[in-house]
């Protein structure tokens, strides 16, 4: 064999990262990624097939996406005006943002454990990349310890998700404020479970410039179309607006994100529902005696036994159920899996394999 060698080519960077990995799901319980448990309603299709089939597939679509931008404001209560940027997905806008800022020395700080696209994304940019510990046992913003980081690297950017992933927990408003004031670069706080959450940061965006707001789609029970939104000053989003490539949403999606939007209290109907049942698999697993359970405001809730949690996991999906494992991830999350929160029904599935995993 003749030509270029792997290692002569990619970047060590590159070769040292492992792919995102996206485990095969076919007629299990899908309780690993977050998706919202309900289908788009029986009443709302015919209306919406009519809108996919009128769809001009042989144009390129509305490079602007203008008519999701308009559902997405509206949805949120923002002006018409509200500068906005979308991307294909969410992780679409973290790459965006990495590729703008990425050079020699710059650096993304991030609390960790949280959203594992932060490091890989900075990785493949070529940015440096500083993960700051999490609160031992509570997984609290450990305020002190970023202002640290940051007054040490000078992050270009800080990525701060609240809630977080995978903990659940929402960083406090003023501790949040108090890195933005330090950071000499871009925050960026990460809204992805703002549906769930009940609380967002977007009024600070009127009190600093550097602040920008990340939302997506995906959670709220959209997760097919991949539609990230980044909210923010208009300066930054215009320079951002020059790493995304052209038509980065496509004519269906937009299409569907519209109706869907233009139908939002079936989705937020669905959200209610979903932190309600949160709260009942929450107090189901604190109920367990060999089961330790942390709070969420998101649609997944953290977890660890008192059985390795590899053997948890195995035994789960054996029983038709599929859960994160978040086991060597972080050394914070040792022993942890994170369960997304489902349908009721899916919700007693789980239960039921779990008692059965730790031999109740
Ligand atoms: C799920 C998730 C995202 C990614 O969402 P997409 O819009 O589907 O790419 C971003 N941030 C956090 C914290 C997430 O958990």
């Amino acid at each position: 064999m003749t030509g270029p060698r792997v290692e002569d080519l990619i970047r060590p960077e590159i070769r040292a990262l492992e792919a995102y990995h996206v485990p095969p799901a076919a007629g299990l319980v899908k309780l690993d990624a977050m998706e919202n448990p309900y289908e788009l309603p029986e009443s709302l299709r015919p209306q919406w097939l009519e809108r996919l089939a009128a769809a001009p597939i042989n144009r390129y679509p509305d490079p602007q996406a203008g008519a999701v931008k308009a559902a997405v404001r509206a949805f949120l209560g923002l002006s018409p005006q509200a500068p906005m940027l979308l991307g294909n997905g969410s992780d679409e806008l973290i790459q965006m943002l990495c590729l703008a800022v990425a050079g020699p020395g710059r650096t993304v700080v991030a609390p960790e454990p949280s959203f594992s696209m932060y490091r890989l994304i900075a990785r493949v940019t070529g940015l440096e990349y500083a993960g700051v510990a999490l609160g031992e046992g509570d997984f609290a913003l450990d305020v002190e310890a970023m202002l640290a980081a940051i007054e040490a690297r000078r992050p270009a950017l800080v990525f701060l998700a609240c809630p977080n992933n995978p903990t659940g927990n929402l960083f406090p408003r003023a501790g949040v404020e108090r890195i933005v004031q330090a950071a000499p670069g871009l925050v960026i706080v990460d809204e992805a479970y703002y549906p769930f959450a009940g609380a967002t940061m977007l009024e600070l965006l009127a009190r600093y410039r550097h602040l920008l707001v990340l939302q997506t789609l995906s959670k709220l029970g959209l997760a097919g179309l991949r539609i990230g939104v980044l909210i923010g000053a208009a300066e930054w989003l215009a320079e951002l607006d020059k790493v995304r490539l052209p038509y980065n949403i496509g004519v269906l999606p937009q299409l569907a994100a519209v109706h869907a939007l233009e139908h939002a209290e079936v989705l937020r109907t669905q959200a209610r529902a979903i932190c309600a049942d949160r709260e009942r698999l929450h107090a189901a697993l604190a109920a367990l005696p060999d089961v330790e359970v942390w709070p969420s405001r998101a649609n997944f809730l953290l977890f660890r036994t008192s059985r390795p949690a590899a053997q948890v996991h195995r035994a789960l999906r054996e029983r038709g159920v599929l859960v994160k494992c978040l086991d060597g991830s972080h050394p914070l999350l040792a022993g942890c899996l994170r369960v997304t929160v489902g349908a009721p029904r899916e919700n007693d599935a789980f239960l039921a394999a779990l008692a059965a995993a730790l031999g109740r």
